[in-house]
């Protein structure tokens, strides 16, 4: 019964013919990098362009290496594995991730979707699978520093970016060069819409939602937009003791209606628009002084630009009234940091659910509320994400876990997705 059992399964497997990544592998090559970057008092440091960073890369080009790819390094120093397709006349199919990570990070940000691109590599390899479209394999540099190595590729960085500090020390300038990019170059790293036929991004969710609704799979539908906002708040700092509570121009208080302000504006519309005061200084800075003035911050992130300019419109109408009521000034200065919403190919979305619906894992069609190298492919290729879930949904820090199975999970989807796609 058991051999007629096995017979039948083995049967089944043909038929479906679908070859299947190897969990185990992944999850020894997550473990492996994840020794790399560990610093005298014991914390992840593996952040771009410093020597562990190297180290990483070299470790992974070895692994590129030896599943057969031709490996590169652009002008941007993000590093390209290739693979010939049958018919070279096809633009090639690009994916991949990034293996830095943040000062004190987890191991599975942005590695996920470099192991599990390595993956669908090693079993095309062991089914001596050829696909028509040539593939690349990216590993983008300084992903947590600002998607630096994925805006080159896409054309928008600027010498402005190029001359950004890093965590590791070096600028973006001379960290690219450290990593063996020409940033002099680095205009000609710049793939120009067509280039690529597709581009796709296997990485953990880095929220909790697949994790409480126990979900296997997150259809990305698009990575949200972000403004960023400095907010002065003038008021008159005055003596604490003898100034009557009437006669008061407390640009703090004020500031406390504005941060209550913007939570409820931000909540009176539908949707999944989120908005954060996330800093706050009040000067002069004393128990015994009315404060004077406050320099506060706001950010707001949707999918949608037309969204955030709408709720923005209703923070400062509220604002507005707040002046009004407290007597201060209050004014927005918007910081030229945003970027703009990235929507993911709703073509490639069906095929990355049906492959989904079709390996038997349950899914949602679900934003992105972290940036991701994605977002600056989508401006010259169709981008599609695969997202798996991060326990207890953290991420950016040393707890970030994500269970082998689901690692697993999003590799053989995001390697049937690529097969899918192989066939257009
Ligand atoms: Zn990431």
């Amino acid at each position: 019964m058991k051999l007629i059992f096995s017979f039948l399964m083995l049967v089944a497997l043909q038929v479906s013919g679908q070859p299947k990544v190897n969990e185990q592998r992944i999850e020894k090559h997550v473990l492996e990098l994840a020794k790399i970057g560990i610093d005298s008092i014991g914390r992840n440091y593996r952040v771009a362009f410093s020597e562990a960073d190297r180290q990483g890369r070299a470790y992974y080009m070895g692994l590129m290496k030896a599943a057969g790819l031709n490996v590169t390094i652009d002008y941007a120093g993000n590093i390209i594995g290739k693979r010939k397709g049958r018919n070279p006349q096809k633009k090639p199919i690009a994916f991949g991730s990034h293996i830095d990570m943040v000062p004190d990070g987890g191991n599975y940000d942005g590695v996920v979707g470099s192991m599990g691109g390595l993956e669908v590599i090693e079993v095309l390899k062991e089914n001596n699978i050829t696909t028509e479209h040539p593939l690349e394999l990216i590993i983008f540099a300084n992903e947590e520093g600002g998607t630096i190595g994925s805006m080159a590729m896409a054309g928008a960085l600027k010498m402005e970016g190029l001359k950004v500090m890093t965590a590791s020390g070096l600028t973006n300038y001379d960290g690219v060069r450290a990593n063996g990019g020409d940033p002099e170059k680095i205009s000609q790293a710049a793939r120009k819409p067509g280039d690529y036929s597709a581009y796709l991004e296997l990485h953990i969710e880095q929220g909790g939602i697949l994790d409480q609704e126990k979900l296997q799979i997150g259809v990305v539908e698009g990575i949200v937009g972000i403004q960023h906002w400095e907010v002065t708040i003038e008021g008159f700092a005055n003596h604490a003791g003898t100034t009557p509570m009437d006669k008061r121009q407390d640009a703090l208080l004020a500031a406390s209606k504005y941060v209550v302000a913007v939570n409820e504006a931000v909540k009176s519309f539908e949707g999944r628009q989120v908005g954060t005061v996330g800093k706050i200084t009040a000067l002069p800075g004393a128990y015994n002084v009315i404060p004077g003035k406050v320099i506060a911050s706001l950010e707001l992130r949707d999918l949608s630009s037309e969204k955030i300019a709408m709720v923005f419109k209703e923070i400062e109408k509220r604002a507005a009234d707040i002046a009004k009521t407290s007597n201060v000034k209050i004014s927005f200065r918007n910081l030229n940091v945003t970027s703009m919403p990235a929507l993911m190919d709703k073509g490639i979305m069906a095929k990355i659910s049906a492959v989904a619906k079709q390996l038997g894992y349950s899914q949602k069609t679900m934003q992105s509320g972290a940036g991701h190298d994605a977002q600056e492919m989508a401006h010259i290729t169709r981008a599609g994400m695969i997202f798996i879930p991060s326990v207890g949904g953290i991420s950016h820090s040393p707890k970030e876990f994500s269970k082998p199975s689901d690692m697993a999970n999003g590799a053989n989807v995001l390697l049937q997705t690529i097969l899918m796609l192989d066939k257009e």
